[in-house]
């Protein structure tokens, strides 16, 4: 049932112009599946021109069209959705459960956005003299170049890609040639909603040369890139040379903070499935959980016996708990990170082995007493990894909490309201979850600090990032 995906300029689904196409394998099997056409700097142009047609005429669309079209696209989206599920979890592992989650939560998403669209007001200020009129203007901000990756084949563009319709810019998506299926077959449901041609467009290459073309290019007014912090960086250094509005949300490195007050057995039951959903391939997986020393033994026996628990297999089979990593390279750099940890005096307490010889598994993973200097305290390791260190009170876990330059997601459990606060205070990060988990919803901001990128994809200020603001006065 996997098909092959196609290049979407101006409305129409089409090869690359010299045929050019790139294998997209199964990485539960490592079978080819499907090929993904390889746009060429001629489709780029194509695409370019499309998009400065189709903003042209959806600038001009009322915002309650707008909302209509894309609640429509939102209703087929879920219609289609196991049908794009299916397709998610040939080509990028997960289960077929959290790929059903990831096609209805980006239906969600669309809706919370074309409502959204329809509330972009301006302002009258106060005047300081009478008979002057002094008001605001949103505007749409242009074109958009959009950059996303593998992890959440759907759910990383579907944020980018609502957020600027709702505004009506239109947009160009450079989506993952290793997932292009499902994020394919997610915007058709925009052209079939009703989306006119050249809004919505959608390409794959090579990043680095689609990147380099578009984001200088004058059509291009904005970009947004999900990814790793270097690249995040060299995007966000082009950006600046051309002077192009830019939102960056890049890697972390999640704490999570656990008090010895805190309900220990509640903690792990909710944070061993957080660590090990997408096999840990995720910008918000909890990662060094810091945990009070009088329940640290208690909670690494605890959290590593649920680890072993968790079913690992292909993503298609109801019984698998976690699928396979997304590809081939994320075997090796684990394999990298937990021999450095354990090299420099790590405990393995369980896992740290591919599974089979076939299919790019991994065992769930808990490295415990993991010292600071070790690469996994310092990168991101994207992938079914659990650090657990002991942390002796609130000030020690703060300070850890804080040392990295990353600051996305952060976890907290504690039973005291006074440690709450103080970690509301003090915690360096652009989100933070205290005693549930609690992010990533539409209406919330999703986004980071420092290394972790600036700009959000979630909530109202989500929206702004599409517009520009225009002041004009006037002597009635
Ligand atoms: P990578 O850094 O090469 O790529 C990350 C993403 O950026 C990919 O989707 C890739 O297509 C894209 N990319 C790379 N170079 C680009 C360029 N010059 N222009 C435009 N897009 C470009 O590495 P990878 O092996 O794919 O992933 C490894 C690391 O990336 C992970 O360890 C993780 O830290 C990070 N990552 C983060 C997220 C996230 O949700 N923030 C998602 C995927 C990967």
């Amino acid at each position: 049932m996997y098909t092959d995906t196609l290049l979407l300029i101006d409305g129409i689904w089409s090869e690359a112009s010299d045929g050019g196409r790139i294998a997209v394998v199964n990485p539960a099997t490592e079978e080819v599946i499907g090929h993904v056409a390889h746009a060429t700097p001629t489709d780029l142009e194509a695409a370019l021109a499309a998009a400065q047609r189709g903003f042209n005429v959806w600038k001009n669309v009322s915002p309650l069209e707008r909302s209509k079209i894309m609640r429509r696209a939102a209703d087929l989206l879920r219609a289609r959705s196991e049908t794009i599920a299916m397709l998610l979890t040939l080509e990028q592992g997960k289960t077929l459960g959290e790929a059903k989650g990831e096609v209805t939560a980006a239906a969600d998403v669309i809706d919370w956005f074309a409502e959204e669209g329809r509330r972009t007001y301006g302002q009258v200020i106060p005047a300081r003299a009478p008979g002057i009129l002094q008001i605001t203007i949103k505007d749409p901000v242009g074109p958009v170049a959009a950059f996303t990756p593998w992890n959440f084949p759907v759910n990383q563009v579907v944020r980018k890609l609502s957020a600027a319709l709702s505004t009506g810019c239109s947009i160009i998506v450079k989506a993952p040639e290793e997932t292009p299926a499902s994020p394919a077959a997610m915007i058709n449901c925009f052209v079939d909603a009703g989306v006119p041609a050249g809004v919505v467009n959608l390409v794959f290459g090579v990043p680095a040369e689609i990147s380099e073309y578009l984001i200088p290019h004058p059509t291009i007014r904005k970009i947004s890139f999900t990814g790793s912090t270097p690249v995040g960086k060299h995007l966000a250094s082009l950006a600046g040379l051309h002077m192009k509005r830019a939102t960056m949300e890049l890697g972390g490195h999640a704490p999570v903070l656990v008090f010895d007050d805190a309900d220990i057995e509640a903690t792990i039951a909710l944070t061993v499935q957080h660590k090990f959903r997408n096999a840990g391939q995720v910008c918000v997986s909890p990662t060094r959980f810091l945990v009070q020393d009088s329940v640290a033994d208690r909670f690494i026996d605890g959290f590593a016996t649920a680890a072993e628990q968790i079913k690992v297999g292909d993503g298609l089979d109801p019984n698998s708990q976690m699928g396979a990593l997304a590809n081939d390279r994320r075997i090796p750099a684990l394999e990298r990170m937990i021999e450095d940890a354990v090299d420099r005096g790590a405990r393995l307490v369980t896992g740290g082995r591919r599974i089979g010889n076939k299919g790019y598994f991994y065992a769930p993973t808990v490295l415990a007493d993991v010292p600071q200097d070790a690469l996994i305290m310092n990168d991101e390791p994207f992938g079914p990894v659990a650090v657990i260190n002991r942390v002796a009170s609130v000030d020690a876990a703060l300070t850890e909490a804080n040392r990295l330059p990353f600051g996305l997601a952060a976890y907290a459990f504690t039973g005291s309201s006074e440690t709450a606060s103080r970690l509301r205070e003090g915690v360096r990060s652009g989100m933070l979850t205290i005693n549930h988990l609690g992010l990533a919803l539409p209406e919330v901001p999703f986004g980071g600090l420092g290394d972790s990128g600036y700009g959000t994809e979630g909530g109202s200020e989500a929206v702004e990032a599409y517009l520009d603001t225009r002041f004009v006065t006037q002597k009635l």
